[in-house]
């Protein structure tokens, strides 16, 4: 009867010209990092470094029950390196039970031992997309400084990949490249080395996903960014297969802290949203700042935005290997 009822007040909701979200966000991790890449803005985030504690996560999930049937992607990831909570099995298995699906987050792999990579699989995660930037040693140091020698993250990604396979989890795992200026030359070798691990069949897939500004926080992206002639020089909306920003319509965004992310470019808390935990969904995802920055963008005046204007994040969305709006979680 419960489940009948929040069904009915889902479509509500959409019937009225509500707008639910499709793509939750719960970053867990803010601001910590075993890595230093340069095109992270975790160096300029203006919020305070936390790891969401369980009970956090626990109310936050509650309050979603109602939602999970609409919400195809739980990504837990944010503006840090998920595996450094110490509890994010735990909170993986506590979404898997309330029923929710496409459960992943992104990570560097330099902490993922074989332990942790049986805890999240056992734990039920969905997908695992694994932040690989280089098919060099030199390569990928320089662009995921810190996170682990080249030879550390490739071995402690394969040894996922076996674990995963040895029993079987119903799991699949990306491989994505932040294809830039240092990289982009070594993206069909790359491709060609993780097609002989990955599996097809089970889901899995290697991507591509070109380095943006993160609405113009990048410091120095002019110097990192792709030669002219591979970027998708879209005249922003024009000509885009992506029209408007989809962040804006279907990801909700809620930070380590319990309070409310615009957007995947914010990572400062651009607005002062109520705490998820103070009021209901609805009313934050139908906030008069997210649909006022709806309604422009349906108009096609996105570009003259505050933050929008100097963002290119959809360019990049734009020239994705996967031609989906919705693929689990980018940062
Ligand atoms: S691994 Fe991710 S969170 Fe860490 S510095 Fe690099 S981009 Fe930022
Ligand atoms: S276009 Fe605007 S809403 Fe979309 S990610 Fe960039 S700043 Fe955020």
């Amino acid at each position: 009867m419960g489940n009948v009822i929040k069904k009915q007040s889902i479509k509500k909701i959409e019937e009225s010209a509500f707008y639910s979200p499709k793509h939750l966000q719960i970053e867990t991790v803010n601001k910590l990092c075993n890595a230093k890449c340069a095109m992270c803005t975790i160096f300029t985030n203006k919020r305070k470094a936390k790891i969401m504690n369980l009970e956090t996560f626990k109310k936050i999930i509650d309050k979603f029950v109602p939602y999970k049937e609409v919400i195809e992607f739980l990504t837990l990831h944010g503006c840090g390196e998920p595996l450094l909570d110490k509890t994010l099995s735990e909170k993986i298995n506590y979404a898997k039970k309330n029923g929710f699906k496409g459960i992943g987050f992104s990570t560097n792999a330099g902490l993922l031992t074989s332990k942790i990579s049986e805890n999240l699989l056992e734990a039920g995660v969905d997908t695992l997309i694994f932040s690989i930037d280089g098919f060099s040693k030199e390569v990928q140091e320089k662009i995921r400084l810190n996170a682990g020698s080249f030879e550390k993250i490739y071995d402690n990604v394969k040894n996922y990949i076996k674990i995963r396979n040895s029993k079987n989890y119903k799991s699949r795992i990306l491989i994505r490249m932040i294809r830039q200026k240092l990289n982009y030359e070594q993206w069909d070798d790359y491709y060609k080395y993780w097609s002989n691990y990955i599996s097809k069949d089970k889901g899995d897939d290697i991507i591509r996903f070109d380095i943006h500004n993160c609405g113009g926080k990048v410091k120095e992206y002019a110097e990192m960014s792709l030669p002219e002639s591979l970027q998708c020089n879209s005249n922003f909306i024009s000509s885009s297969k992506v029209k408007v920003c989809p962040d804006l319509f279907e990801r909700f965004i809620i930070f380590s802290d319990a309070s409310i992310g615009f957007c995947s470019t914010d990572q400062d808390g651009y607005f002062d949203f109520p705490n998820i935990l103070d009021d209901e969904i609805h009313n934050i995802f139908n906030h008069q700042i997210f649909n006022n920055y709806r309604k422009i963008w349906l108009k096609g005046g996105g570009n003259t935005l505050k933050y929008c204007a100097d963002c290119n994040v959809i360019n990049s969305r734009n020239n994705k290997t996967i031609p989906m709006i919705r693929s689990v979680g980018e940062i």
